[in-house]
């Protein structure tokens, strides 16, 4: 089953196409450089930049995969969660191909994507991550620049969410925080770099939520947090003479906040593996953690190749080859609107 995704959720123009799980070619536009300058993305400026890019990248997709619209079986894409004017670009992309070639169409949730990413396959059929085991259930952490869940897969395809943030996701609190030492956006790969130089264990911070019961996330305590110590260690010295402690002691409560609520649900479920993907599941230091932590707890853990961490469309063609297999398909393609809020586990209003 051949199968080419979009994804147009946020920032990034991403489309792929994939046989069955296994991906044929993989394009990202980025568009880091226009929004850096703003901290953030500017939702018009975002729009503008899919419209411009959507074309180019599906003909790009197609070249890199030697394909071309006949060889396709199906057109997929995100119609949700993410930025409203982001995703209509897409959506609009995949409608109008679905309908003029006369393909099934495929909606994709984009947070079902990160969750899956893990397991995608290259194009000689081996997983970029080799699982020990596909065996359910499974225990899925999705932590990104607008997520952070905790997700029970019971079966392929059954989602429910067993903790989330109850304000920032911790890829935002990471961008808070860059952007509170002038570091420039985003954050998060910018404060790995800069704390490996610092000892974690310096400046003291909190471990938001980890007396809480039940499974879910603050981080807008330890941003706050990181503010008031920031201006009380700025009397003392220097920025840069603590600067790299800083980062280090902040990526370090930041993790631990993530880890005690993965153990917890860890110890409770029991699952067969854990999945481990989005953005913030880069960070390297987060990785040897949650691995060390795993093989105390005997449970397999996986996370994405490098390139499926960030925003994709590998890992929407990998969801929307499952639900090919399902016949989940759009029955009224022209119907198909985006769902900025879209939730993971919700019933989906496009497929009865
Ligand atoms: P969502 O998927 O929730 O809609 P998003 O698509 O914006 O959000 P991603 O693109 O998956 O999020 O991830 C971006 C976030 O990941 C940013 O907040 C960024 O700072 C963070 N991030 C990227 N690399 C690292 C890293 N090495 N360490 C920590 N955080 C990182
Ligand atoms: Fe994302």
């Amino acid at each position: 089953i051949a199968i080419l995704a979009i994804d147009t959720s946020c920032d990034d123009t991403a489309v792929a196409i994939l046989k069955n799980d296994m991906v044929q070619s993989n394009i990202v536009s980025s568009q880091t450089d226009i929004h850096k300058n703003w901290g953030g993305v500017v939702p018009n400026l975002a729009k503008r930049a899919h419209q411009e890019n959507i074309n180019p990248c599906i003909e790009l997709a197609l070249k890199r995969a030697k394909m071309n619209m006949d060889d396709l079986d199906a057109i997929a894409v995100t119609y949700g969660p993410g930025l409203a004017p982001s995703l209509e670009v897409g959506v609009d992309a995949a409608k109008n191909l679905a309908i003029e070639h006369d393909k099934p169409l495929i909606g994709v949730n984009h947070m079902e994507g990160h969750v899956l990413s893990p397991l995608l396959k290259n194009s000689k059929g081996n997983f970029y991550a080799q699982p020990p085991e596909i065996k359910y259930p499974m225990i899925a952490m999705s932590i990104s620049g607008g997520h952070t869940e905790i997700v029970l897969i019971k079966e392929k395809g059954q989602y429910e969410i067993v903790g989330q943030t109850l304000d920032d996701a911790v890829g935002e609190a990471f961008d808070k925080v860059a952007r509170m030492l002038e570091l420039g956006y985003p954050g998060g790969p910018i404060i790995e770099e800069i704390a490996s130089s610092g000892d974690g264990t310096s400046i003291p911070l909190p471990r938001p939520m980890s007396q809480n019961k039940g499974f879910d996330f603050s981080y807008s305590g330890l941003k706050t947090a990181c503010l008031y110590k920031l201006r009380d260690l700025k009397k003392e010295k220097p920025l840069a003479e603590f600067l790299p402690d800083f980062c280090a002691s902040f990526q370090e409560a930041a993790i631990d906040a993530l880890l005690i609520k993965l153990k917890k649900a860890c110890k409770k479920i029991r699952p067969k593996l854990v999945l481990i993907a989005g953005g913030v599941s880069a960070n390297n230091r987060l990785r040897y953690k949650f691995r060390q932590a795993m093989t105390k707890l005997h449970i397999p853990i996986i996370f994405p190749h490098k390139k499926f961490c960030m925003d994709n469309a590998a890992m929407i063609g990998l969801v929307a080859y499952q639900k090919y297999q399902r016949k989940e398909f759009i029955q009224d393609k022209q119907k198909l609107d985006r769902d900025p809020s879209l939730v993971i586990g919700q019933q989906n209003i496009y497929e009865v």
